[in-house]
């Protein structure tokens, strides 16, 4: 009996204490987005602290995320599309990229696609509901034949599908810029990838800065930044955080975030002592960072979500508010079936389709 009575006062002990632990940390994670909705900016230690929370306050931290993403975004989710539109011929060494020089995975490789391609990618985008339609190649930069392609077809696309379009054409040159500005491209995507101290480690070819020098000549330009990184790559959760607050400091409007998928025949798939496991708890924690120490930014989950947050892949949703739909530039995604039926389960819609009757860009 007094045993039996121990046992269970124990047990209540441990359970009270449990709660009131579990208390404290819910209190916390929702004090924290209540001061980032007040105009708090996130410090280091705070972002380190919930990149390094404990799985079991994960839900606690996506109910702080998404009161954050709620004031900004409400319930929608915007659907972007991306278009491979120069495979795999790329000079440059990251080493975390299918279409570098440095690497052998089995992928198609070819040239800028002609006009008829790139405007059946913008149909493909209109049909799946995507409102943005991301037309990249794989470049240092883009020559003078790319930067016309670009031109020539921007306004076609805006004017048939209503698209807004973000072009990722490599580094940018001040004119560069301008001129896929003045076609009326809306953004530019140009990843930071990793934070600036890890950065030589998964590329010798250009520099963190050469990235962030044309996000600022796009910035320039008048265009809006959508800019990034990859997340598994063997960097240090503050290498996270420096990034994350690099594009606060950028003001960019647009942030995807990748897990990496370490595709067969690049450099990283190749090392595993350079790539981290990733687990969807923590790839939860890396968006429930960036929504919290990006308020007002679009949060992408881009590329290995659905590889790396499995299951809890809707859960993802109460930070970000931004997918792409389709396949990833040389993986395949989910079906689009999935991912609109994901959206309304959660209770969320898309951003209201492209407009196809648009008759001016
Ligand atoms: S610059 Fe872009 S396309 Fe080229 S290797 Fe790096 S990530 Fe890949």
């Amino acid at each position: 009996m007094t045993a039996l009575a121990t046992d269970s006062g124990q047990r209540r002990d441990a359970s009270l204490h449990a709660t009131g632990l579990h208390a404290n940390a819910s209190q916390r994670w929702h004090d924290l987005a209540t001061r980032v909705l007040d105009g708090h900016r996130l410090t280091e230690a705070e972002a380190i602290s919930i990149l390094a929370a404990p799985d079991e306050e994960v839900l606690d931290l996506l109910a702080a995320a998404f009161r954050v993403r709620r004031a900004r975004f409400g319930r929608s989710v915007q659907l972007y599309f991306l278009m491979n539109a120069k495979s795999g011929l790329c000079p440059e060494d990251c080493s975390y990229c299918s279409q570098s020089k440095v690497s052998d995975a089995e992928i198609p490789r070819y040239n800028i696609l002609k006009r008829d391609d790139l405007l059946a990618g913008a149909k493909a985008a209109a049909e799946r509901q995507a409102k943005t339609y991301c037309i990249v190649i794989s470049a240092r930069g883009p020559t003078e034949r790319e930067i016309a392609a670009v031109e020539a077809i921007v306004p076609e696309i805006k004017q048939k599908y209503g698209l807004q379009i973000c072009a990722c054409l490599g580094l940018l040159t001040p004119e560069q810029a301008d001129r896929l500005a003045a076609c009326g491209v809306n953004k530019v995507n140009h990843n930071l990838n990793t934070g600036s101290e890890h950065y030589a480690e998964i590329c010798t070819t250009h520099t963190y800065q050469d990235r962030v020098d044309t996000l600022r000549n796009v910035r320039k330009s008048g265009m809006e930044l959508c800019s990034g990184g990859i997340i598994g790559m063997g960097e240090k959760p503050r290498d996270v955080v420096s990034m994350a607050f690099e594009l606060r400091d950028l003001g960019v409007e647009s942030i995807p975030v990748n897990f990496l998928n370490p595709i067969e025949g690049t450099p990283l798939a190749l090392a595993p002592g350079q790539k981290q496991e990733l687990t969807p708890n923590y790839c939860l924690k890396v968006l429930c960072m960036f929504r919290l120490a990006n308020p007002n930014s679009e949060l992408r989950i881009a590329g290995g979500r659905e590889m790396h947050l499995r299951t809890l892949q809707p859960l993802g949703l109460y930070a970000a508010n931004s997918i792409f739909v389709g396949d990833y530039l040389t993986t395949k995604g989910q079906l689009p079936e999935a991912d609109y039926a994901m959206i309304r389960d959660m209770g969320f819609e898309v951003t209201e389709a492209a407009d196809t009757s648009a008759s001016c860009c």
